[in-house]
């Protein structure tokens, strides 16, 4: 009787995921570039309280837990969910705007676009079709920006609570150099914020980002006062934009003449630490780099956005090399796609020009437990270590016609293995692929 109770509590309490399982092991840390895979063919995960309990042989699993409930996915990918560390929320609207370079670009699409969100319903049914649209994606935590309205900033946190996903956000700083509607009183903004990081900051899986737009935006005494808000809550995160265009750059030195670089100016405001996410930095002096790593502040590569608004070719190797952390990124709405799988491939295409050739697993790390040990996150997600949170995405590798033809010829010519199926996600792949997209353990996305 005993024993019959305990089965039945075990039914409700598990339940297996099959498929083929892939993920990338811990010691991957020792190398991003050369990270460690971990793939069972014929595999499962045990999920139970939307924490991994065990990974493994489907056959073994399936013995040990023998009445648990499985869900299906066989011949597909199962891969950690994707995690986006650098996208704007309130950009989903200018997506594909013709044109610009930043500075203008900026100007002309994403300020006006953002001025609607201080309407707080606006911003709640925006913040709903930008998680809706992650999760299409495979994509199932972010750090994104919001507006400089409190407003936006609890619509994004709100709806993220709904789904208990990992949602990284913060109010936007600005006080110079943008649209009169979008400039914030620098004390409004300070009072403002310590009252989002007291609602929001690790209340579920919600995790504060202090974000100040970029240096051109944010006078010295609000940088300042940004930093002393970074000291005061040391846990949360700072995420910002560092040398993405020319323009940008010349504009610092004139706007910074005292500061030896770009980074000097967020460093004397005490917000380069190892809880930075610096999107971009494409012109960074040998100098820079030095100092990024030193400190573990992580560097956000989006190559879609650096492609679209003409910003340069991020040097992967190089900053890799320097030793500093590297993600990878959409930066929607510069950013032109919300997949991260079309994301790796314009990074591919940015290294194949500067002679590197990225390879799958390194890209698919740094998607995955790359990003999250960027968040330090990695004890929590990352990869499908037991305890972690069963954030996942299942894969169909030949949705279309020309997928099928690669699988298939890739098969009769005996190269078919999971990184040559994963490079052709990474090049061909988009939304089309994703099956599902689960956020512990729970599906919050199926394509039908
Ligand atoms: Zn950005």
């Amino acid at each position: 009787m005993q024993n019959r109770k305990l089965l039945e509590k075990m039914k409700d309490m598990f339940k297996i995921i099959r498929g083929e399982i892939f993920d990338f092991l811990a010691e991957s840390e020792l190398d991003a570039s050369q990270p460690v895979p971990r793939f069972f063919s014929e595999g499962a995960l045990v999920v139970s309280a939307g924490k991994v309990e065990e990974i493994g042989y489907y056959n073994n699993i399936r013995e040990k837990y023998p009445d648990v409930p499985c869900e299906q996915y066989s011949g597909k990918l199962i891969v950690p969910a994707f995690i986006d560390t650098h996208i704007h929320y309130p950009q989903i609207e200018i997506i594909g705007s013709f044109g610009c370079q930043l500075v203008d670009w900026l100007k002309h699409y994403a300020f006006p676009a953002e001025k609607s969100f201080k309407d707080p319903v606006y911003a709640r049914a925006l913040a709903e079709l930008f998680v809706q649209e992650l999760f299409k994606n495979g994509t199932a935590s972010c750090m994104a920006f919001s507006t400089v309205h409190k407003e936006a900033v609890d619509a994004l946190f709100e709806v993220a609570s709904g789904y208990n996903m990992r949602m990284i956000t913060g109010l936007v700083w600005m006080n110079r150099h943008g649209d009169a509607a979008l400039m914030d009183d620098t004390k409004n903004a300070y009072r403002e914020t310590r009252e989002l990081i007291e609602r929001w900051h690790k209340k579920g899986r919600n995790l504060y980002a202090i974000t100040p737009r970029f240096a051109i935006s944010c006078d010295e005494a609000s940088l300042e006062l940004q930093g002393k808000l970074h000291s005061e809550f040391p846990d949360t995160y700072v995420q910002t934009h560092l040398s993405e265009n020319d323009q940008e750059v010349q504009m610092i030195r004139t706007l910074f003449p005292e500061a030896e670089d770009y980074l000097e100016v967020y460093e004397k405001a005490g917000l380069v630490t190892n809880r930075a996410i610096f999107a971009h930095g494409i012109h960074l002096s040998d100098s820079e780099l030095e100092r990024l790593a030193k400190t573990g502040a992580s560097i956000a590569h989006c190559p879609t956005s650096n492609l679209f608004l003409g910003s340069g070719l991020f040097g992967l190797k190089r900053t890799h090399e320097a030793g500093v952390q590297i993600t990878i990124a959409t930066d929607v709405g510069g950013g032109t796609s919300f997949s991260l799988l079309r994301t790796l491939g314009e990074a591919y295409k940015v290294q194949q020009l500067q002679k590197y050739a990225l390879k799958p697993f390194e890209a698919f790390y740094r998607i995955t437990l790359g990003a999250a040990r960027a968040l330090h996150l990695d004890h929590l997600m990352g990869n499908f270590d037991p305890g972690k949170e069963a954030d996942f995405v299942v894969l169909d590798g030949a949705v279309t016609t020309l997928q099928k033809l690669r699988l298939e010829f890739l098969n009769r010519t005996h190269s078919l293995d999971v990184e040559s199926l994963l490079f052709g996600l990474q090049i061909t792949g988009d939304d089309r692929n994703v099956v599902a997209t689960h956020v512990m353990g729970e599906k919050v996305y199926v394509r039908f």
